[in-house]
């Protein structure tokens, strides 16, 4: 039997209406502070799809755009400003930042109550501790995704690959805090299919497209694919798309040039998996929806509700 589609969609449409329920009940109006630097075509869509969602659900959203010579202290002031407005609940630095920008030291100027994006030290450090902190929202939107599909976490064997700061190692700590046995793998793991197979839940975030093959994955396993890569090859494609899916694809290389997908081989996913989230439509779409709920859990931390 193929696997079960988790689609990311009604999940974030769902998130985002509680969201908007939230902030009708509060007596003011959170605020969400976007910052961009330069002119990554990547990031403005990004953005573009987080200031107008923040005014969607009734938040103010401030954009503010910078030119890619900016200096690091100019960037320090606008986030120290920002930190300072009472207005501003949450701040999100978009990165990548230009090279001669050190984004460390940025992402730590943020006050941690404002930290949306969950990335200060200070919030890496609540949630290995287990205490209420602001989450990276891709890893806290895969959670989102897990428990609104009814997929059981507590006890059964979680494997992550990869281990960044943004998706891998909170990923591992969110599922960890839900009572899941953690495995890490990364490059240096040694015979990666033996351990992957073993895994209840898998998820991949690698940045490789269609690294995750059906020897790396259990029968029935929860497969989540977190990769955005695009793919621009016809013969590539070829090996990671169904017959069914395939002509769409090569329809989308044709007319803009690259086709979007994942870290894991969906055509071999779909076969051997228990359940995948598709790429497009699957963890993507609820990153957005969970910067919304931090912003609001950010603002009612600070400001009280
Ligand atoms: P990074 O490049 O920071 O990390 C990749 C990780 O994968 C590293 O830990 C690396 O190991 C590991 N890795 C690389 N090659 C292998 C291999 N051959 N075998 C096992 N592990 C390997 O990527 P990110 O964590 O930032 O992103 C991962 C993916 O998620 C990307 O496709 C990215 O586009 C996507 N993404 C999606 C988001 C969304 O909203 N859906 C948001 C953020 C990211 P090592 O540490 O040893 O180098």
């Amino acid at each position: 039997m193929p696997a079960q589609l988790l689609q990311g969609k009604p999940i974030a449409e769902a998130i985002k209406s509680e969201v908007a329920a939230e902030v009708m009940g509060l007596h003011f109006r959170p605020g969400l502070a976007v910052v961009r630097v330069g002119e990554d075509p990547a990031s403005a869509v990004y953005v573009g799809s987080k200031v107008r969602t923040t005014e969607e659900l009734g938040m103010y959203s401030e954009h503010i755009h910078m030119q890619p010579d900016i200096t690091q202290a100019e960037l320090l002031n606008i986030v120290r400003e920002l930190n300072a407005r009472n207005d501003i609940d949450g701040i999100l630095v978009q990165l990548p930042l230009p090279g001669h920008i050190n984004d460390r030291e940025i992402l730590e100027a943020i006050d941690p109550a404002k930290d949306v994006d969950g990335f200060h030290p200070m919030n890496v450090g609540r949630l290995s501790q287990g205490l209420e902190s602001l989450v990276p929202c891709t890893p806290a939107g895969v959670i989102e995704i897990l428990k609104r599909s009814n997929i059981e976490i507590a006890g059964r064997h979680a494997v992550v690959i990869g281990r960044s700061n943004i998706v891998g190692k909170p990923m591992a700590m969110l599922l960890l805090q839900e009572n899941a046995t953690v495995t890490i793998c990364h490059s240096r793991t040694r015979d990666l299919p033996a351990i992957t197979r073993q895994a209840d839940i898998l998820i991949a975030a690698i940045g490789r497209a269609g690294f995750v093959r059906g020897e790396h994955i259990g029968e029935n396993a929860a497969v989540v694919d977190v990769g955005i890569n695009n793919v621009s090859d016809k013969d590539f494609a070829a090996e990671l798309f169904s017959e069914e899916d395939l002509p769409k694809r090569l329809a989308a290389i044709e007319k803009r040039g690259f086709t979007l997908v994942g870290d894991v081989n969906p055509k071999e996913a779909m076969e051997r998996a228990g359940s995948f989230t598709p790429v497009p439509g699957g963890v993507g779409l609820l990153t957005v929806a969970m910067l919304m709920k931090n912003t609001v859990a950010a603002a009612v931390m600070r400001r009280g509700a």
